[in-house]
């Protein structure tokens, strides 16, 4: 009778080979766990390094205890971003209405910079974790006892299973579920650039100013600033990702003609090619797994940078397939059916969230969408 290792009370075969497809933050997280858990892992990363740039990723509820578990509650607190004052600005740089930071000791709240949490669990995994940059998968074969994966370099290799970490325009959703498109478009395109300046806005402010279809943002901080652009679009803009004149031009097409800090936000736009640009979406899939493969994150369940909420909600699903496989052992069946009972009520929610006021309150409609918020605003009712 063959005798195999297992890795002590966790149940997994020594030797266990995983895949995780994708390096930020459900990637990295993922990666982190399942090491943990006792499984060989090796991360494959499209870009030759960790993908860096944009907006803050928000610590609160659940995530705080996630990293306290993870052992890296104090990295990010000692990284973490002063308290921030959220201003609504008119077209003349008036103030309609402010909302302070929180302060509530009770409630903990952090911000960190996007790639300084990159950093905190890039440095958690390596040495325990095998890195491919600059790699992806090409093809996926789902079997009864190991996924085939054919990597683009067109080597092969067998692992037990293969989760797909790889973001909103997942490339593992698309080879273990087919064409069927999950997106949930919502009507709008964002920008985001972030520049060294600081001479827009004082730091530790965001300033927002929104017409009917149209949101610019500035978020201030000590050493830089985050510009973005958001504009409302009722069909699908067809468009190549790699495309950044196509994507600026649409940008100018929008605000050319707008005030306020738009012409100077602009000449930062067109300063180079280092920005973010997507569609609005969310990612909506009726089950998350598919045989030995399964998603997180934006792969699974992007809720959009209207909920801010991206990054917790990766670390969430991270930890959330962690604690099913420790409970079901090597049933990966079982633990990706648990990991979909636990955590969609609460995908679903942010996403409805997102959805409904998030885009009234960034991008409202029409004049009757931006009174309404802009009444909110003034009563103290508008809630972020
Ligand atoms: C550079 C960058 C800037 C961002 N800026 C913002 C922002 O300003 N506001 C906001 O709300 N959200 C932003 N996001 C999205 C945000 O990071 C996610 O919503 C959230 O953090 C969930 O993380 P994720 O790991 O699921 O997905 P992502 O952070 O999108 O990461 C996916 C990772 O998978 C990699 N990848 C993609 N395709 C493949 C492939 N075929 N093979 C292997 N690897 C692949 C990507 O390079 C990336 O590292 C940004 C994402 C990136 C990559």
């Amino acid at each position: 009778m063959e005798v195999r290792q297992v890795s002590v009370e966790l149940g997994v075969p020594v030797g266990t080979q995983v895949l995780v497809c994708g390096a930020s933050f459900a990637g990295l997280a993922t990666a982190f766990w399942l090491a943990q858990l006792g499984y060989e892992v090796t991360v494959v990363e499209i870009a030759r390094g960790l993908r860096r740039g944009g907006t803050p990723v928000d610590i609160e509820g659940d995530t705080i205890g996630i990293l306290a578990r993870m052992g890296l509650l104090d990295a990010v607190r000692a990284k973490v971003l002063p308290p921030r004052t959220m201003e609504f600005k008119s077209e003349d740089d008036g103030t309609i209405g402010v909302m302070a930071a929180q302060q509530d000791a009770k409630d903990e709240r952090y911000e960190i910079h996007r790639d300084d949490l990159l950093d905190i669990l890039f440095a958690a995994i390596e040495g325990s974790v095998g890195i491919m940059f600059g790699r992806s998968v090409r093809e996926l074969a789902n079997k009864s006892d190991s996924v085939a994966v054919t990597f683009d370099d067109g080597s092969r290799h067998d692992y037990a299973l293969v989760f797909g970490c790889d973001g909103n325009r997942s490339r593992t959703r698309r080879l273990a579920f087919g064409d069927a498109d999950f997106s949930y478009f919502m009507g709008g395109y964002f920008c985001l650039k972030v520049v060294p300046d600081t001479e827009l806005l004082p730091p530790n402010v965001s300033q927002i100013f929104s017409s009917p279809g149209l949101m610019v943002m500035l978020n201030g901080y000590e050493d830089r600033t985050d510009l973005g652009f958001g504009f409302r679009s009722a069909a699908k803009i067809e468009y190549d990702h790699r495309d950044r004149a196509h994507q600026r031009a649409m940008i100018h097409r929008h605000f050319d003609s707008r005030g306020w800090k738009v012409p100077a936000m602009l000449r930062h736009l067109d300063a180079d090619e280092h920005f973010y640009f997507d569609q609005i979406n969310q990612v909506r899939m009726p089950t998350w797994s598919n045989g030995r493969v399964a998603l997180v994150g934006d792969a699974g369940y992007c809720v959009s940078p209207l909920a801010g909420m991206g990054g917790s909600i990766a670390l969430i699903g991270a930890a959330g397939l962690a604690d099913a496989l420790l409970r079901h052992g090597h049933d990966h069946e079982a633990a990706f059916g648990e990991y979909h009972l636990k955590l969609h009520p609460f995908v679903d929610d942010v996403q409805d969230r997102a959805a409904t006021s998030g885009m009234a309150m960034m991008f409202p409609a029409d004049d009757a969408e931006l009174a309404e918020r802009d009444r909110q605003l003034g009563e103290g009712d508008l809630k972020l």
